[in-house]
């Protein structure tokens, strides 16, 4: 039983590292999106006053993020099916990995 203790103890805190330090799962437009607002972020109004992705914000711009700057919704039925529940789609904005891009 000592055993399979500790081992939950290594899983849990090996979720536990996953989940903070792997940057954020979605944009913070696409998370605002989900809450039915627009991203505040300077540089993210900026960006969609351009019909641009922001590149601080959305560098890894998922499906949502380019309908977000395209002023549109995304279309995907995942991702629409996820805003109606006020979430994000997890299957389109996936966690990202901070040594993806080193
Ligand atoms: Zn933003
Ligand atoms: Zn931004
Ligand atoms: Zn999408
Ligand atoms: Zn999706």
């Amino acid at each position: 039983m000592k055993f399979i203790k500790s081992l939950t103890v290594a899983v849990c805190a090996a979720a536990f590292l996953l989940s903070t330090s792997g940057a954020m799962a979605e944009s913070c437009c696409v998370k605002a999106k989900a809450g039915g607002k627009d991203c505040s972020h300077k540089c993210c109004v900026a960006a969609r006053a351009e019909k641009k992705v922001c590149d601080k914000c959305q560098a890894d711009a998922s499906c949502c993020d380019k309908a977000i700057a395209a002023a549109k919704a995304c279309a995907h039925p995942c991702c629409v099916a996820a805003t109606k529940d006020k979430k994000v789609c997890e299957k389109c904005n996936p966690k990202k990995k901070d040594d993806k891009k080193a």
